[in-house]
């Protein structure tokens, strides 16, 4: 029987082997464990196993999870990478720890009003839509510069990064294509003087064509938890 602690370990040796593969520092690589669907009790399990970041994408379900986890924090940090829709940031910028899917000013403006003052500003990645599909949600990359610099002037939020859900591909070599390019995005963001560490790329499938393109969070689901039902 494969557990939970067995497969996370398998995945920290994959993420290893793609760091050595990239010529990466292992460290330069976090691993975000995606448990959308998954029980508070996975959660619990992974991080009795040494899982410290994890990744939802339901507001609501998020929600019950912190609630019933309450007494991991604040060794638990919670990510949002799920769409977010307005009448929803209030409790997001009371909950979270980060956000990885603003596309709107007006959802990270929010997020920025709503941050409440006794926490450190919310961590926010901006959701590029980077392999234009035209039904998933996401910038168009030609719209990330000048949003991307009316949101780092927002005083509640500290903007991190760029996220994709690039379309899935079959071979590692079409794999890394929008990978690279959403890294050359991040850096033409930071030459313009962004102070930006964070690129959120790579999943189960993927995680290894995005390490070699320079991902520095994957989001794993699958291949921690086993398959979502
Ligand atoms: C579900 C999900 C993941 C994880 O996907 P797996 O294939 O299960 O690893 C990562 N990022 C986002 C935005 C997701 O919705």
């Amino acid at each position: 029987m494969t557990t939970l602690s067995t497969r996370l370990q398998s995945v920290h040796r994959h993420i290893h082997h793609a760091c050595r593969a990239a010529g990466r520092d292992v460290r330069s690589v976090h691993l975000l464990a995606v448990s959308k669907t998954q029980p508070a009790d996975a959660i619990r399990e992974a991080h009795a196993a040494g899982q410290q970041m994890f990744g939802e994408n339901y507001v609501q379900e998020a929600l019950d999870k912190i609630n019933t986890l309450a007494d991991l924090r604040p060794k638990i940090e919670w990510h949002l990478i799920g769409p977010l829709q307005a009448n929803k940031t209030r409790v997001v910028a009371e909950a979270f720890d980060w956000v990885h899917s603003v596309d709107r000013l007006k959802i990270a403006e929010r997020l920025s009003d709503q941050r409440p003052s006794h926490l450190p500003p919310l961590s926010i990645c901006l959701q590029v839509n980077i392999s234009a599909e035209i039904s998933k949600s996401g910038l168009s990359p030609d719209n990330v510069r000048p949003l991307a610099h009316e949101i780092a002037r927002l005083p509640r939020l500290r903007l991190r990064g760029l996220m994709a859900i690039p379309e899935p591909a079959a071979t590692l070599a079409t794999q890394r294509e929008p990978h690279r390019a959403l890294h050359s995005l991040f850096e033409q963001l930071r030459a313009d003087g962004i102070d930006l560490d964070t690129l959120s790329m790579g999943m189960s499938a993927d995680m290894e064509a995005a390490i070699l393109e320079g991902a520095t969070m994957v989001r794993v689901g699958t291949a921690i938890f086993g398959a979502r039902s």
